[in-house]
């Protein structure tokens, strides 16, 4: 029996009321909000594992590292805000996922827009995409598959695998009615899909509930899945539709760069927190001084144990963490307000995604990401 992995990126369980195709499928299928691990690129790791940071040893997209493959750039650092600044961050970007592609390590990914003072520093934190073989210390649901000799089609765009075979993406659109076109082709050809709808996760971040654009993106979404289920007609199929968190409603955007200007320490700012590396025990109190009236809190041990994050010394060393709904500016990933974002403590609401599912028989019941490792499992 084919079986359906799909991730909604942002979908979150209130967003039910404007799909009705999904909403139908509650009915006579098993749902329910799904609590994910803190941070971000740790939330791929987990459903694909069952495990948590401190097992996976992923957390954020990028961490501190003595071998980073962007050192060179720092002979760059007085043109960066330049034309030819742009065009040497995007040479770095296509040389950099060149060499991923040739030494066959799929995890594709960009400078973002980082600093050049700081990438001679840094490194993305994975390196083999979900699907690859070894790409966590522990095993997948790929490893899984292949020890079945299940036949297998993963799309997380640019990164495509049929079975174990990569394929060429990097010219293919990024837009979810190209994935799921390709997805409907490939039905006859394999047993187990894995892919990613991405386009309600931009929207999201830049519209409100209720907004036009938004509306229409959550329609469009509800009618990819609804096309897929048409597609398979009379046949019977397991299917898990999940989403990797959901979004909260940004009510303050914070500009760090004054505020953290001239300080000795090297910092990673993700939007919801800024991880400094390096730091002197002088400039610890500094830097706490320096955050005191801005709304977030420190990282202690204790919030560690929580969120289970173990020894992850190279993601930094002093965490700072936004309170939900504040957004730190200019961060890794933009320079520009959002409306909404994620990566928020998990534990509350509105940083929760969804998951929809044939694959267990239980009544409506709330679920963690790493409970659903062995839902998949379980139903191979
Ligand atoms: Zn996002």
């Amino acid at each position: 029996m084919k079986t359906f992995v799909i991730c909604l990126d942002s979908f979150k369980p209130e967003y039910l009321k404007s799909t009705p195709f999904l909403r139908e499928l509650t009915r006579d299928n098993s749902w329910g909000s799904l609590e994910t691990v803190f941070g971000y690129t740790g939330i791929g790791a987990a459903i694909i594992s069952g495990k948590y940071p401190e097992v996976t040893g992923i957390w954020r997209e990028f961490c501190f590292s003595d071998s980073s493959p962007f050192k060179l750039i720092r002979y760059f650092e007085s043109i960066e805000h330049t034309c030819l600044g742009k065009v040497t961050r995007l040479a770095t970007d296509i040389l950099f996922n060149l060499s991923r592609f040739m030494t066959n390590h799929g995890y594709y990914t960009s400078t973002r827009i980082i600093p050049f003072s700081l990438l001679p520093m840094v490194e993305p934190a994975m390196r083999s995409a979900w699907c690859q073989k070894g790409c966590l210390p522990v095993e997948t649901i790929f490893d899984y598959l292949r020890e079945k000799k299940t036949n297998f089609f993963y799309h997380d765009w640019p990164s495509v695998y049929k079975n174990n075979q990569r394929k060429f993406s990097f010219l293919q659109p990024n837009n979810d009615k190209f994935k799921v076109d390709l997805l409907l082709k490939e039905i006859p050809n394999h047993d187990f899909f894995w892919i990613r709808l991405w386009n309600l996760d931009s929207v999201s971040h830049n519209n409100d509930r209720g907004s036009k654009p938004l509306t229409s993106a959550l329609l469009e979404l509800d009618n990819h899945i609804k096309g897929l289920f048409t597609a398979m007609g009379q046949e019977e199929f397991k299917f898990l539709l999940w989403s990797d968190h959901g979004m909260v409603k940004v009510t303050r955007n914070v500009d760090v760069s004054k505020l953290l200007s001239g300080l000795e320490s090297k910092f990673l700012v993700d939007s919801t927190s800024i991880r400094f590396y390096n730091v002197e025990p002088t400039e610890s109190m500094e830097i706490m001084k320096r955050l005191k009236t801005t709304p977030g809190y420190f990282l202690d041990e204790g919030l560690k144990k929580k969120y289970k994050l173990g020894k992850l010394k190279k993601y930094g060393e002093l965490f700072f963490l936004a309170n939900p709904g504040v957004c730190f500016l200019p961060n890794n990933y933009s320079v520009s307000t959002v409306r909404g974002m994620h990566g928020y403590d998990p534990k509350i609401p509105e940083q929760k995604g969804i998951y929809l599912t044939n694959m267990i028989s239980s009544d409506r019941k709330d679920l963690h990401i790493t409970d659903l490792f062995q839902v998949i499992k379980s139903n191979l």
